[in-house]
């Protein structure tokens, strides 16, 4: 089967720009993409044929040498390039037409790579329920890797310096010429002496044996602001590891996991806490102690309070982390019934059921004769 030319395929010019073959293949990816014709063989032949050119084209390398060779100074390549095979387009699974372009733009099988941004470092930090209500200051420990400070990240040791790697002149590659029926082709490799670096250390530096970088455990300070919750996610920009050939370091994540409190609950900005109150207390209302998470504050419960009652504190919760005011503490009322009673208190309860009989006549249900009955068995 004889293949177009790729030029041909993309539908522009011997002479496009990279922006133009971009904009082309875009195009026709998304005419073609097998998630928008399932089961068309015509149109997955048609991607891959799309993909195939445009991975060449975008190269500026691989450009060059398809100029000057066409389909035969590409062909070899393309089995050592791995992926390919797969691109049937038929096997695509989960993956949406967004890998593919990942694929490509990230630059899959370009042979000079520019810098990159180093890795981002997470870390898990765990706090107290109090600290995380009010924020803190806090000395976390991250390893990463750091520039080795006896060579200066340079990798040689002090004293000396790296050399121009003699076998690449420098250049970190190396150019083989293979000879085929259709003429010479000359494929570039990373250079196996320097891998790729282009210099040669003589005498590596003792400390990092000649990487430039050492592990360290270094201690940074983190302000954690007041009101995260458990699970919040805090960024230090470029605190991450360092960056690959002068890229900028990545960053750090900070997750945050908040300790359980023994009284408190934390439903978003609110607090929720218990408090048990005694029958009288019910009946008759009162101002209670109630613990919060800024020490004992009062609160009024009024007369009638039946037990499972919700009392609202306002603005007793927890500080916004955004700033916007203080949640609201909640005190779920819990009546205590008393197991065992002091004759005083018997007689007296006695007493009060005799009124309340009284009040609903006949009504020998009422809940305190119960209780009694209960009680006096
Ligand atoms: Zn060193
Ligand atoms: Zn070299």
């Amino acid at each position: 089967m004889s293949k177009r030319d790729y030029y041909e395929v993309l539908g522009v010019s011997q002479d496009a720009t990279n922006d133009e073959i971009k904009k082309a293949y875009r195009k026709l990816a998304r005419q073609y993409h097998p998630d928008a014709n399932k089961d068309d063989q015509n149109a997955a032949e048609k991607f891959k044929e799309v993909s195939e050119a445009y991975s060449v084209l975008s190269d500026s390398e691989k450009r060059e040498s398809y100029d000057r060779f066409g389909h035969a100074a590409t062909d070899g390549q393309f089995n050592g390039f791995g992926g390919f095979g797969g691109f049937g387009g038929t096997d695509f699974g989960g993956g949406g037409i967004n890998d593919i372009f990942d694929m490509f733009f990230g630059g899959s099988g370009r042979q000079r790579r520019g810098p990159e941004q180093g890795a981002d470092l997470r870390v898990d930090v765990e706090l107290t329920f109090e600290d995380a209500a009010f924020g803190l200051e806090k000395d976390i420990k991250v390893p990463r890797t750091e520039e080795c400070s006896t060579c200066g990240g340079s990798g040689a040791a002090p004293g000396t310096s790296k050399k121009n790697c003699d076998q690449c002149r420098g250049s970190g590659q190396m150019q083989y010429a293979q000879s085929t029926p259709f003429g010479r082709i000359v494929q570039t490799r990373t250079c196996d002496r320097c891998r790729g670096t282009g210099t040669i250390i003589e005498k590596p530096c003792s400390t990092c044996r000649g990487a430039g970088r050492v592990r360290r455990t270094r201690s940074i300070k983190v302000k954690i602001p007041a009101g995260v919750d458990n699970g919040a996610r805090l960024r230090l920009a470029s605190e991450g590891e360092p960056g690959i050939r002068g890229g900028p370091r990545g960053d750090l994540f900070v997750f945050i996991h908040v300790q359980p409190h023994s009284i408190f609950k934390r439903d978003g900005n609110h607090v929720v806490v218990d408090a048990e109150i005694n029958m009288a207390q019910a009946a008759m209302g009162d101002e209670i102690m109630v613990p919060t998470i800024d020490g004992e504050a009062k609160l009024r419960v009024p007369e009638g309070t039946q037990s499972g009652t919700i009392l609202r504190m306002r603005g007793k919760g927890i500080p916004d982390v955004r700033g916007y005011g203080r949640g609201d503490q909640y005190v779920q009322v819990r009546v205590l019934t008393p197991t065992r009673l002091t004759d005083k208190q018997r007689e007296l309860l006695e007493e009060f059921a005799l009124i309340e009989g009284q009040k609903s006549q006949g009504d020998d249900k009422g809940f305190f004769k119960k209780v009694r009955d209960a009680f006096m068995g």
